[in-house]
C-alpha cells in the first residue's frame, strides 16, 4: 500500500509566494530573489511530505502564477501578441506578460482571460488556440523541477494536466475547428517531455483529466481513449496515475476504466458511492491500483478515520492491500497550509480547532491512514486514532453546533414563506406610487472607494489604536460625504458606501453565529490574489441586527432613498468553508433566514430599498448538467426566502457579476427580485439578450461602464449603450448604473464617471 499526494499548497504558509511575486512586480527584488523564494516553497514541500510518510510525492505542482500557465509555456502555445516578449532573454516577462498584460515599449499587451477551475475558487488562466496551432517544448520546468527534488534524494511524481482537459481548458480563436483535433500536434510534446522525465529516473507520473468528471462528447471521449493507449504503447514501463477529481467519473466510467494506465484517482470526498460501482463492475483489470481520495483537499475540516477505513478496508477486501494507495481527493491547492500556525484562540477557539486540518495535517492524515489501515500501527492502542474518533464525536455532539430553534425554524419553513405577497405586477404599482423614481434611475452597486486611509482606521480599530467611538466618526464623515458626493451629482438612489466592511462575506460571517474565522487560513484565488474564507461551523442565526444602523444613519442625512446593502445567502455560503455534516442546502436556508431578518428590519427602520447581492449564483452550479435542477431549486429558493419578508412596496434588488444567463434565465427570473443589476458593458449590453429572448419582466439595470479599469467613460458612450439596451427591453424597465462596486476605484475617476452616468440618463430621458 502507498500513500499519494495529488500537490501541496505553493503560496508557503506565510504566503512567501505572494510577497516575493508584489515585490518583483513593484521591481523591488530581482527575478533570482523570486525565483530562491520558489525554490525554497519548493524544497520545504518536498520534505515536508517526505518526513511525513507520503509515497508518490508529487512536483510541478508549484507555479508562480499558474499550473495552466505554466503548461501552456512549456507547450509553447503562446499566443502572437506575446512575441515581443519571448524574444527578450527573460522568461520571466514573458510568463507574466501572458498573466497579467503588460507595456512595453509604447506597446500595450493584454493579459490573457482567466476563468474559474471547475467550481473552485481558483482561477486558471485559459489557453488559446489558433486553427493550426503548432507546440513546441518551450520550457522545461516540468523536468527542472523533478531535477531539483532529485538533487535533495527525492523521487517525485511529476504532475501535469492531462492533454485532453489541457484542450478543453481552452478555447478556440476562430471558429472553423475544434481543439479537440489538436490532439495529434500536441501529444508529441507531451512525449518529449515524458521521455525526458524517464530519462532523468521518473517512474510515476500523475495526469489529471479532470474534464472525466463532467459531461463529454463522444469525440471527446475518444480522444481520451487515444492519447492513454499510445502513452502506454511508447512508455510501457512508465506508472500513470490518472487523476480524477470533484466529482466521479459518471458516463465516463467504462471509457475509464479500458484505460491502460497503472493508476485510477478517485475523489470519495465528493463522490464515495463510486467505489463500490467500480469493485462491483468486474471491469478494473487486474494489474491496476486504486489510489483512494478519502482526505478532503477542498475543505477543512479533520479526516473521520472511521470513517475512511470502511472504505479503504472494502477496497482491501476487494483487490488486496498491494493494490491500494491512499491519497487526498484533489490537489490541497484548496486547503490553507498549516492549522499549526492558528495561535488565536480567541476567533478559532480550541474546540473548534481540534475538529479541523489544513494543508499540513492532511498530509499526516494520509500516513496515518495507511499505517491503521496495513496495521503497520494498532488503532486500539493508537493515541492519534483515539484523538480523532474523540473529536469527530464532540463535534457531532457539540453545543457550539447545534441549535435547535435553528433547526426548527428550518424545519417548520411553510408554503409561501418563499414568496412576496403579490405579484411583480402589483407590487410595481405600490412602488412606483411609494418612491417616485424618474424613468431611467440611476444609482450604484454599493461600495464607494475604500481608500489606504480607510483601511489605516480599520487596522487601528483592530490593533485597538482607534476606540469604537473614534472609528465610528471617521466612518460616519466618510459616509456623510459620499452621501453628499451622490446628491449633488444627481443620482437618484443613493448607497451608503459600505466604508465599514473588509469584505461582503466576512462583515456578515463576523456578526452572525456558527461562523469563524482563521487568522492564517490563506488559499490561493489567483496569482498573488488569496483568499480566507470564513469557516461555517454551526447552525447559523443573527444575534443582533447586522446593517441597520450604517442604513439608518446614512437615511437619516438625506432625503432621497438611501439602498439598504446586503450579501445573499448563496453567496455567503459558496465563499466560505462550509460544514460537511449537512447539506449544502440545509446551511443555505439557515443563512437565508438570518438575511431575511435583517431584510425585516431595515425595512421597519425605513429603508424602501434592499439589495441583496447575489454574485455567486452562477458559480455554484454543479459540474455535471444533470444536477443543475436541484441545486437551482434550493439556491434561487433560499434567495426568495432572504427577500419575501418585505411589504409590496418595499423594492429588493440583487446584483450578479459577470455572468452568462442564457441557460439559467428561468431561474433568474424565479428570485423574483424587482430589479436587477449585472454586469453589460464589457460585452457592450450582448448579455443583456437572454432577459430580452426571455421577456423578462422585472426591472434591470444593465452596468453602463465598467468599474475594472480606471478610465472614465463619456456620457455618450453610456448613451450608445443605453440606447442599445432600450432597444431590447422597454425603457421603463431599465435602470442605470455602473457594471459593480466601486471599492477599488479611486474618488477621482469615481466622481468623473458617475457624473458622465447622470447625464447619459438626463439625455435618455429626453430622448423618449
Ligand atoms: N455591494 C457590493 C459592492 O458594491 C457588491 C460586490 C460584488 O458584486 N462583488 O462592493
Ligand atoms: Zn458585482
Amino acid at each position: 500500500m502507498k500513500t499519494n499526494n495529488l500537490g501541496y499548497p505553493r503560496i508557503g504558509s506565510n504566503r512567501e509566494l505572494k510577497k516575493a511575486n508584489e515585490l518583483y512586480w513593484a521591481g523591488k527584488i530581482t527575478a533570482e530573489e523570486l525565483l530562491a523564494t520558489g525554490s525554497a516553497i519548493r524544497t520545504q514541500n518536498w520534505k515536508l511530505q517526505a518526513e511525513n510518510g507520503i509515497d508518490l510525492i508529487p512536483s510541478n505542482d508549484f507555479s508562480l502564477y499558474d499550473q495552466v500557465l505554466d503548461l501552456t509555456l512549456s507547450l509553447g502555445a503562446i499566443p502572437e501578441r506575446y512575441q515581443e516578449f519571448s524574444r527578450t532573454n527573460n522568461s520571466l516577462d514573458l510568463y507574466f506578460a501572458m498573466a497579467r498584460g503588460a507595456q512595453k515599449n509604447g506597446q500595450d499587451v493584454v493579459a490573457m482571460e482567466m476563468t474559474k477551475w471547475f467550481d473552485t475558487n481558483y482561477h486558471y488562466i485559459v489557453p488559446e488556440f489558433t486553427k493550426n496551432q503548432k507546440f513546441e517544448l518551450f520550457s522545461t520546468k516540468v523536468i527542472a523541477e523533478f531535477i531539483e527534488a532529485k538533487n535533495l534524494g527525492i523521487r517525485t511524481k511529476p504532475v501535469l494536466i492531462g492533454p485532453v482537459s489541457y484542450l478543453l481548458l481552452g478555447k478556440e480563436k476562430g471558429d472553423d475547428f475544434h481543439r479537440i483535433d489538436l490532439i495529434y500536434n500536441l501529444l508529441p510534446v507531451y512525449f518529449e517531455i515524458l521521455s525526458k522525465l524517464e530519462a532523468e529516473g521518473a517512474s510515476y507520473i500523475q495526469l489529471d483529466e479532470p474534464f472525466l468528471a463532467l459531461n463529454l462528447t463522444d469525440k471527446e471521449r475518444d480522444a481520451i481513449t487515444y492519447v492513454y493507449n499510445e502513452i502506454n504503447k511508447n512508455f510501457p514501463n512508465l506508472k500513470v496515475v490518472l487523476a480524477n477529481y470533484f466529482d466521479c467519473f459518471g458516463e465516463n466510467l467504462e471509457t475509464a476504466l479500458a484505460l491502460p494506465v497503472d493508476t485510477f484517482h478517485l475523489d470519495l470526498v465528493r463522490c464515495p458511492l463510486q467505489l463500490d460501482d467500480i469493485l462491483e463492475s468486474g471491469k478494473l483489470a487486474d494489474n491496476v491500483n486504486l489510489s483512494l481520495g478519502v482526505v478532503d483537499g477542498r475543505n477543512i475540516w479533520k479526516n473521520d478515520f472511521k470513517k475512511s477505513l470502511v472504505l479503504i478496508e472494502k477496497a482491501i477486501t476487494a483487490l488486496g492491500e498491494n493494490r491500494i494507495l491512499i491519497a487526498s481527493s484533489c490537489s490541497l491547492i484548496h486547503s490553507p497550509c498549516d492549522l499549526d500556525l492558528e495561535t488565536n484562540d480567541e476567533t478559532l477557539t480550541p474546540e473548534i480547532k481540534q475538529w479541523l486540518a489544513f494543508a499540513k495535517q492532511k498530509i499526516q492524515e494520509i500516513s496515518l491512514l495507511k499505517q491503521f489501515a496495513t496495521n503497520e500501527t494498532d488503532r486500539t492502542n493508537s493515541l492519534k486514532f483515539a484523538e480523532n474518533t474523540l473529536a469527530n464525536e464532540n463535534r457531532k455532539s457539540s453545543a457550539l453546533i447545534h441549535n435547535e430553534g435553528v433547526k426548527n425554524r428550518v424545519a417548520s419553513i411553510e408554503k409561501g414563506d418563499d414568496q412576496r405577497q403579490n405579484t411583480f405586477a402589483v407590487r410595481r404599482k405600490s412602488q412606483a406610487e411609494a418612491l417616485k423614481l424618474p424613468l431611467f434611475p440611476t444609482t450604484t452597486i454599493g461600495s464607494f472607494p475604500q481608500t489606504a486611509e480607510v483601511r489605516s482606521w480599520r487596522a487601528k480599530f483592530k490593533k485597538g489604536e482607534l476606540t469604537q467611538q473614534q472609528y465610528d466618526d471617521l466612518l460616519q464623515k466618510e459616509t456623510e460625504e459620499t452621501i453628499r458626493f451622490q446628491e449633488e451629482s444627481g443620482i437618484d438612489v443613493l448607497v451608503h458606501g459600505e466604508f465599514e466592511r473588509n469584505d461582503m462575506v466576512e462583515y456578515f460571517g463576523e456578526q452572525l453565529d456558527g461562523f469563524t474565522f482563521t487568522k492564517n487560513g490563506w488559499v490561493q484565488s489567483y496569482g498573488s490574489r488569496c483568499v480566507k474564507p470564513p469557516v461555517i461551523y454551526g447552525d447559523v442565526s443573527r444575534p443582533t441586527p447586522m446593517t441597520v444602523k450604517w442604513a439608518e444613519f446614512a437615511q437619516s442625512l438625506t432625503p432621497k432613498w438611501v439602498k439598504g446593502m446586503l450579501t445573499g445567502p448563496v453567496t455567503i455560503l459558496q465563499w466560505s468553508f462550509v460544514r460537511n455534516d449537512q447539506p449544502r442546502s440545509e446551511t443555505c436556508t439557515q443563512i437565508a433566514l438570518a438575511i431575511r431578518d435583517e431584510v425585516v428590519d431595515l425595512e421597519k427602520a425605513g429603508i424602501k430599498i434592499i439589495q441583496i447581492d447575489e454574485p455567486a449564483i452562477r458559480e455554484g452550479l454543479p459540474l455535471r448538467k444533470e444536477d443543475w435542477a436541484n441545486y437551482l431549486d434550493w439556491a434561487i429558493k433560499a434567495f426568495r426566502i432572504s427577500a419575501s419578508g418585505v411589504a409590496d412596496d418595499t423594492q429588493i434588488h440583487t446584483h450578479m457579476c459577470y455572468s452568462e444567463f442564457n441557460d439559467i434565465i428561468q431561474n433568474i427570473a424565479d428570485m423574483d427580485a424587482d430589479v436587477i443589476t449585472i454586469e453589460c458593458s464589457r460585452s457592450q449590453m450582448e448579455l443583456l439578450d437572454a432577459f430580452a429572448d426571455f421577456k423578462y419582466p422585472n426591472e434591470i439595470g444593465p452596468g453602463v461602464y465598467d468599474i475594472h479599469s480606471p478610465r472614465v467613460p463619456s456620457n455618450e458612450e453610456m448613451v450608445h449603450l443605453l440606447k442599445k439596451a432600450s432597444s431590447v427591453i422597454p425603457a421603463d424597465q431599465l435602470w442605470v448604473n455602473p457594471d459593480c462596486g466601486l471599492k477599488t476605484r479611486h474618488w477621482d475617476e469615481t466622481k468623473k464617471a458617475l457624473i458622465e452616468m447622470v447625464n447619459a440618463a438626463k439625455k435618455m430621458r429626453v430622448a423618449v
